[in-house]
């Protein structure tokens, strides 16, 4: 379905982002991978991805809360590719701590990364996407840009602030064959996850387990973990001509969480 299309994905050494690259390049689509961990890890996931499917696949070690970062990496995978057809603004990380003892260093990387990088990719890439009349925009936002939870000041503001992003742009590129949307999955079981357990525990003063069955899966009435293989579904399917009149849309992927 996507071959020939070039799928820019943020934040895809690892999660959700991992597997949303894995099924554009199924699809055919060649992939440009972002994010951070082990130069080997990445490098064996970059040639596995490109021999598995037969598709070019790029890693870019961008940081994105760094704009000039940011626009290097996206004229870069223009100069190869020509264009950036599919952006999957993906990268996101997480803290968890009372709003009073929030460290501020804390809040200013949590916009950069989760809610500004956002804004330089996609003015990064949208002319090149308007000359071609198609392209489309998949933002990985959560729950938390529809609902609030205690202790993630600067996660729930900057996941609210991607769901108006993801409107205005929609507003902007109706008629131009471009589509943008945000995906607000529930909790899916990644490193993120794992990795906000024990601060959870400690600012709420409650064991690990009781993390994940109290707070975690108490929110999802379904008490399942949302996998990032339906997520990478879901972006698929809005790459899809069946989705081309979907637009702006904030679509839960919750297990029932927000219609609570
Ligand atoms: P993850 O920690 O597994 O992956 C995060 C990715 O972002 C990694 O590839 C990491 O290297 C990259 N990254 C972090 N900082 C970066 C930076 N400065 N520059 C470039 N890359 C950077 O987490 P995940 O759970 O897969 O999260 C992916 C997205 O999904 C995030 O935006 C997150 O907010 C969102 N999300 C996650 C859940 C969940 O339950 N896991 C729920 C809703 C939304």
């Amino acid at each position: 379905m996507l071959t020939g299309k070039t799928a820019l994905v943020t934040g895809s050494t690892s999660g959700i982002g991992l597997a949303i690259a894995r099924a554009m390049a199924k699809e055919g689509a060649n992939v440009v991978l972002n994010g951070f961990g082990d130069v080997a890890e990445i490098e064996s996931i970059r040639s596995e991805i490109a021999e598995a499917f037969d598709v070019a696949v790029r890693y870019s070690p961008a940081d994105m809360s760094q704009p000039d970062q940011i626009a290097a990496m996206v004229t870069e995978a223009e100069a190869e590719f020509g264009a950036i057809d599919i952006l999957c603004n993906n990268a996101g990380i997480q803290h968890v701590a009372p709003v009073d003892e929030f460290p501020a260093e804390k809040w200013d990387a949590i916009i950069a990364i989760n809610l500004s990088s956002s804004f330089h990719t996609i003015r990064a890439v949208l002319p090149e996407m308007r000359t071609r009349g198609w392209g489309r925009i998949i933002q990985t936002a959560s729950a938390h840009a529809l609902v609030a939870s205690p202790y993630k000041a600067a996660y729930v503001a900057a996941k609210h602030g991607i769901a108006g992003l993801t409107k205005v742009v929609a507003l902007e590129t109706a008629e131009q064959g471009i589509t943008i949307n945000a995906i607000c999955p529930g909790y899916v079981w990644t490193p993120l996850v794992e990795r906000q357990i024990p601060d959870t525990a400690k600012a709420r003063g409650i064991s690990e387990e009781a993390v994940k069955r109290d707070v975690m899966l108490t929110a999802q009435p379904t008490k399942e973990f949302v996998t990032v293989d339906e997520i990478a579904g879901m972006a698929v399917f809005l790459t899809s001509d069946t989705a081309r009149n979907i637009t702006g849309a904030i679509l839960p992927m919750d297990g029932g969480w927000t219609a609570a």
